[in-house]
């Protein structure tokens, strides 16, 4: 791996609400390399899609991010203005979201907007915006006939690919996406993730990658980070936050999915919901959930502390590393 390609510190992350600022991101930090796909899973309402827009630098009212910094091949976005940002949507970080069907235009042929995002962010020439688009369309495995289809005419897959065709139109050297898949079937989910992998490998882009299903992700992404009220509570190896999960949030949300590999086992949820994120009280987020709760953990709010390239926040595991 070379140089993180971004470094995120600190960052936090504010809703305003009538009942004063909700922190929905609170105090994140982690390093992305070159090339590297990092996950982020937790249930919803963690904070993940809202730290992915708070690093795209596309928070809007009532989110905003109150602290940190967002490193970006050396530069701190959260410091850039709307007109500087600019340079760099699209050209070094673009974005996939959700919902194809929300984030294409439906008035407009596949190729239209191709060509719209070209003309807005180069110069270059009507034949060269053809050409890439062609080129853009066949990497994500979508007939070029199909640059003359409205969004209606693909199916959920084709319009999830399109999408990704449209975010690798600049050749950026991240991409951010949020539960691309979500929307599809697992099939179709398998696929596209295949597809993204085979992309990556090529073209050597960093993927962020948000998602609530830990199977997308299982055999796709290098590292995993579990976020829970707006923190990182583990982040490692893929395999072995699957594996061997050290936080009781990152154990008991492997328990609660059904794996598509080994024997069927019994699926257990995590009891209780997540604190209010409105004056959060002292301890550890995961307290009133968690079955191997200390008298600590109601006091002090614990640190995520690294060992072995491995980070976890809880008492219990960090007084057992020490
Ligand atoms: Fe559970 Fe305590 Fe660890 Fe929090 S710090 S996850 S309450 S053991």
């Amino acid at each position: 791996m070379s140089t993180p390609i971004l470094k995120v510190r600190e960052l936090e992350v504010e809703y305003a609400t009538p009942n004063g600022p909700a922190k929905a991101v609170g105090g994140v930090s982690f390093d992305l390399e070159q090339g590297e796909f990092l996950a982020i899973v937790g249930e919803s309402g963690c904070g993940k899609s809202t730290l992915l827009f708070a690093i795209a630098q596309l928070l809007t009212y009532p989110a905003a991010m109150v602290g940190g910094t967002i490193g970006f091949d050396g530069v701190d976005l959260s410091a850039l203005s709307e007109e500087e940002l600019r340079k760099y949507r699209w050209r070094d970080i673009s974005v996939v979201m959700q919902s194809a069907m929300n984030a294409l235009n439906p008035t407009l042929t596949i190729g239209a907007q191709l060509a719209d995002a070209c003309r807005a962010h180069t110069e270059w020439s009507a034949e060269k915006i053809a050409e890439r688009s062609h080129e853009v369309l066949t990497m994500v495995s979508i007939d070029h006939v199909h640059l003359k289809s409205y969004p209606f005419q693909l199916s959920g897959g084709m319009r999830q690919r399109a999408m990704i065709a449209m975010a690798l139109l600049l050749n950026p050297k991240l991409v951010i996406m949020d539960e691309p898949t979500s929307a599809l079937d697992v099939v179709a989910q398998r696929s596209l993730m295949s597809q993204i992998q085979s992309l990556r490998n090529e073209l050597g882009f960093s993927v962020l990658f948000v998602t609530h299903d830990m199977n997308v992700v299982s055999h796709f992404s290098d590292r995993l980070a579990v976020m829970y009220a707006g923190q990182i509570v583990e982040i490692g190896k893929t395999r072995k936050v699957f594996d061997e999960p050290l936080h009781p949030y990152s154990a008991g949300l492997m328990d609660a999915f059904p794996s598509l590999v080994g024997a069927p086992r019994q699926l257990l949820g995590i009891p209780g919901n997540p604190p209010s994120l409105v004056a959060a009280q002292p301890g550890c987020h995961f307290a009133a959930r968690c079955p191997l709760v200390m008298e600590i953990c109601r006091v002090n709010r614990p640190e995520l502390l690294e060992e072995d390239s491995h980070a976890v926040r809880c008492h219990l595991v960090n007084a057992v590393q020490v």
